[in-house]
């Protein structure tokens, strides 16, 4: 009776190890988009960025956090990790519980803490994936790591070895939003600071007119970064910020012909002005 038991546990296990070996390469799309820069296409939801110097390779943004992104990480580079999210929203956080040190601003710590485990990414893998795929709903880790949050702020560099990457404080989306700058190569990490629809009627997201503030620092600085790399979306050009600066004045002079935005997170206003859209909240300019 106990051998049959066994060899029935081992069929089993043998099944699950196959299952996880399969989900975890259909899950996330890799692509080299710059030189030692690469893509993690969090299957569609989100974009997750890792970036190698000579001496180690910073990750940028977790994702929602279904899959194994360390085993997919590792794939890719042997460089020592360091780990940094552009703000706490769960489809940029909901992988922290795999990892035991990550940096985020520390404005934003209470949201890090509170979407990066693995009971909140699952309820986001519900709200945002719109597909159903109960093979990767399987991919959660239940063995949740401990992670410790560390703070950084406007200016501080990742040292990678031949290659910096400095954080730009960027609030508005989130109170501790940052972009992560790649100096040398002139490249912008945005998160959802520069997307081409950027929500700001969430809960915690701040007045409209303290985005514009944030947009403007950035044109100040945009001689620093040519090439904009977002949270959500393709690659764009520095000059988009230009354009999010218009569609967020032409909220705020009331001369943009808003229209109803209606979304799993909420309903609000969304005004589109070029390529740029604005999803915003009217009563919190
Ligand atoms: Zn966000």
């Amino acid at each position: 009776m106990k051998t049959i038991i066994n060899q029935i546990t081992f069929i089993l296990l043998l099944f699950v190890t196959q299952l996880s070996a399969q989900d975890t390469t259909t899950w996330y799309k890799v692509t080299e988009v710059a030189d030692n820069t690469w893509l993690i296409d969090d299957n569609g939801n989100d974009n997750i960025y890792l970036v190698e110097g000579k001496d180690s390779a910073l990750l940028i943004d977790t994702g929602i956090g279904v899959a194994d992104l360390i085993s997919t990480v590792k794939k890719i580079t042997d460089k020592p990790l360091i780990m940094v999210v552009t703000h706490g929203h769960p489809d940029h956080a909901g992988a922290n519980y795999q990892f035991e040190k990550v940096y985020a601003h520390q404005n934003d710590f209470d949201a890090v803490k509170m979407f990066g485990n693995v009971s909140t990414s699952k309820s986001t893998l519900r709200s945002m994936a719109e597909e159903d795929r109960p093979a990767e709903k399987r991919r959660f880790n239940s063995k949740a790591k401990k992670t410790v949050l560390l703070p950084v702020s406007d200016g501080y560099i990742f040292d990678l070895g031949g290659r910096k990457i400095q954080v730009m404080e960027t609030p508005g989306h989130t109170p501790g939003g940052i972009c992560l700058m790649d100096i040398k190569n002139k490249l912008l990490f945005s998160g959802d600071n520069n997307n081409s629809l950027v929500w700001l009627f969430l809960d915690g997201c701040l007045p409209l007119s303290e985005y514009l503030k944030t947009l403007e620092m950035q044109v100040l600085r945009i001689n620093e970064f040519t090439t904009l790399y977002p949270g959500h979306g393709p690659a764009m050009s520095s000059n988009f910020i230009k354009e999010q600066i218009e569609c967020v004045k032409a909220i705020l002079d009331e001369s943009c012909e808003s229209e109803p935005y209606h979304s799993f997170a909420g309903e609000s206003k969304i005004c589109k002005h070029g390529n740029a859209q604005v999803a915003y909240n009217p009563d919190n300019l």
